[in-house]
């Protein structure tokens, strides 16, 4: 199978790039990141570092061969957020010959600043799944970490000739997956922009006399009338 070089889209390469440097620094920082089977002389991975790996390698093998893979396990490290709870859900990989397709649908629940009154909450993401993917074998599982050249679609690797281990591909979909904005509530009062206080915990003197920004011609023009 060769690799793919499909040129990757500049916004999904930037998230991806940002993230991957903070896998770098995971595995840096002695995280249990790296996919390669743990050796007789290294701590045995704690049960926070679950992998996601699947021994489905055989059924995929056939063009047209399909393999479900039901995920329940913990985030993967570096994805620039932090989560509470396992990522669920499930992806089927379908072999269409030249690539493999993973579809399925997952559920996570990520820790974010609200983007109005910066309080951290609890999103829950669900998003469906829709990738295409290369199977790569990989004969040095540990030196399998993201680097800023990403290849799309997601090389899954192989590891030990039949395991496919899917922690990569999750960890970038997750990051994909990341709202942009996030509310702590769909009616959060926000801060004060003159003062600063929390508008869902408190009260100030200059929240009256703030007004929105878009009626200010309007006030304009009441006051240009009563002149
Ligand atoms: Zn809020
Ligand atoms: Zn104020």
């Amino acid at each position: 199978m060769s690799p793919n070089s499909a040129p990757p889209t500049s916004s999904r390469a930037e998230a991806l790039a940002k993230a991957g440097a903070l896998a770098q620094l995971d595995k840096m920082a002695g995280g249990h990141y790296t996919l390669g089977e743990s050796t007789p002389s290294s701590p045995a991975p704690s049960a926070a570092f679950v992998i996601m790996r699947y021994d489905i390698r055989e059924r995929l093998a056939e063009p047209d061969g399909q393999a479900a893979c039901h995920i329940d396990a913990p985030v993967p490290l570096g994805t620039g957020a932090e989560f509470v709870g396992h990522v669920t859900g499930e992806i089927r990989l379908r072999n269409l010959g030249h690539s493999v397709v993973a579809r399925g649908r997952l559920r996570a629940t990520a820790v974010l600043p609200c983007s109005r009154c910066l309080r951290e909450h609890e999103a829950v993401m669900q998003f469906d799944v829709s990738e295409d993917c290369t199977l790569t074998q990989m004969d040095e599982p540990g030196s399998y970490v993201p680097d800023a050249e990403y290849q799309e679609p997601a090389p899954i690797p192989i590891l030990d000739g039949n395991i496919v281990d899917l922690s990569e591909l999750v960890r970038q979909l997750l990051v994909l997956s990341l709202p942009a904005r996030s509310l702590c509530s769909p009616d959060c009062r926000g801060l004060c922009p003159e003062c600063g206080a929390n508008l869902n915990l408190t009260t100030c003197d200059c929240q009256r006399e703030a007004t929105d920004p878009r009626f200010a011609p309007l006030a304009d023009l009441l006051q240009t009338r009563e002149r």
